[in-house]
């Protein structure tokens, strides 16, 4: 059996509808680890949890799904079916961004629904457009909090769900009542997720590309110098493999000042090791979001300094772009805000948001001409033609999601 989950799966949806809640339901692991996060109570940054779904080969469906080593209605031993990655996305408003590099990795999602409250709330709505947007397709929602709810208002709740999935990604998503908080439903939602979310078929000989979602210093204040461990990088590869040993190079990387002028300089390392659902491991493939040693030096790679760049062979990953032209497709209506305005047409010197891969950026929009845009970039970008880039304007305070475009 190997060690790697084979997907990964978000959950998504506005704050405190339960995401969570629900990742402790499934794993038993809680994802706000952060210290920050913890005080404020939110998922900042993007949590994850490793989680095998198992059955029990005695008892019928849905009983037999769990997560348990030992089925809890007959004593039985349960044998593995699939090993999957739940990445855990911030539902508050201000932190679109760091939901919209998570939804670049995956696979398929969860859309997190609390029956206790109106439907859509603002970020339930954002959550679901960026997933329309990025090409998220294997969707779920979950229709949460089913144990503080009426009969009545349990249904109303659906037929809110219902009327508001209509003509998005999630038209045809199952929607399945839960109590995160009383583990209720739990293994219908094993279930469905095993029928809705397949594995997909991914090229292995291709050479590999990482996206990169966190980069971290793991060794602790005070380590002697003999004792430092290498900077380590986290994501997902979308093709091929890696090996320990396999030399690593990391784009856009970092700014370095030549002959007094700022440039980009790829960083080049050495994969000392990988490790997949917590183990270690010689070797990994694309699927679930894994950790890769390196030789770097850690000043690097802490704090997230690194999230947003693609890894793979030298002199095989995409170009780096300061500026690109993209064809867009607008949004009719700005989510996100309680009161939804019309979105204008993108103009001359406006500011974008622009997420592409897990990487964000700002981009000064240099031409606008009907559905052609050029932006200049703050922050250059490791991407190639064709790929799809989420678009964000500054709306009041924020930044809200616009629509997508293809970079030409
Ligand atoms: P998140 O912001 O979407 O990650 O939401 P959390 O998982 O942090 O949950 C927000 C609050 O709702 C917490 O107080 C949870 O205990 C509560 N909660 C989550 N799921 C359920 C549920 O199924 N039933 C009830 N009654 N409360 C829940
Ligand atoms: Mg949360």
């Amino acid at each position: 059996m190997k060690v790697q989950s084979e997907i990964n799966i978000g959950l998504v949806g506005h704050v405190d509808h339960g995401k969570t809640t629900l990742t402790k339901a499934l794993s038993g692991i809680w994802t706000d680890t952060h210290s920050e996060e913890t005080k404020r109570g939110i998922s900042i940054r993007l949590g994850y949890a490793d989680i095998t779904f198992r059955r029990c080969t005695n008892c019928p469906a849905p009983q037999c799904f769990t997560t348990a080593l030992v089925c809890s209605h007959c004593g039985e031993e349960t044998s593995i079916l699939r090993k999957v990655s739940f990445v855990d996305s911030p539902g508050h408003e201000t932190l679109m961004a760091t939901m919209l590099s998570g939804a670049a990795i995956m696979d398929g999602a969860v859309l997190v629904i609390a029956a206790n409250e109106p439907c859509p709330q603002p970020q339930t709505k954002e959550h679901l457009m960026a997933l329309d947007v990025i090409g998220v397709k294997d969707v779920i929602v979950v229709q949460n909090k089913i144990d503080i709810v009426s009969k009545e208002r349990a249904i109303e709740s659906y037929n809110e769900i219902k009327e508001f999935v209509k003509g998005t990604c999630a038209d045809e998503a199952p929607i399945i009542p839960v109590s995160a908080q009383q583990g209720a439903n739990i293994d219908i939602l094993i279930e469905v997720i095993q029928e809705t979310i397949r594995t997909p078929r991914r090229s292995l000989r291709k050479s590999p590309r990482m996206f990169v979602a966190r980069s971290f210093d793991i060794n602790k204040p005070g380590s002697s110098p003999d004792n430092i461990q290498g900077g380590v990088i986290g994501g997902s590869l979308v093709q091929g493999k890696l090996k320990v040993g396999d030399e690593l190079e990391i784009k856009p990387g970092i700014q370095i000042k030549n002959k007094g002028k700022l440039e980009w300089m790829s960083l080049h390392s050495e994969i000392t090791g990988l490790v997949a659902a917590g183990e270690s491991v010689d070797e990994i493939g694309p699927g679930g979001l894994i950790g890769v040693g390196t030789k770097l030096d850690p000043a690097l790679t802490k704090a997230d300094s690194l999230s947003g760049s693609v890894a793979g062979k030298p002199g095989t990953l995409p170009p780096i772009m300061h500026s690109f032209t993209m064809k867009t497709q607008l949004l009719d209506r700005v989510v996100g805000t309680k009161e939804e305005r019309k979105v204008d047409p993108i103009k001359s010197s406006e500011l974008l948001m622009i997420n592409i891969g897990t990487s964000t950026s700002v981009g000064v929009v240099t031409s606008a001409r009907k559905n052609e845009v050029e932006v200049n970039l703050k922050l250059p970008v490791c991407a190639e033609e064709g790929q799809r880039v989420a678009l964000s304007r500054r709306v009041g305070a924020r930044w809200r999601l616009i629509g997508y475009g293809i970079i030409k």
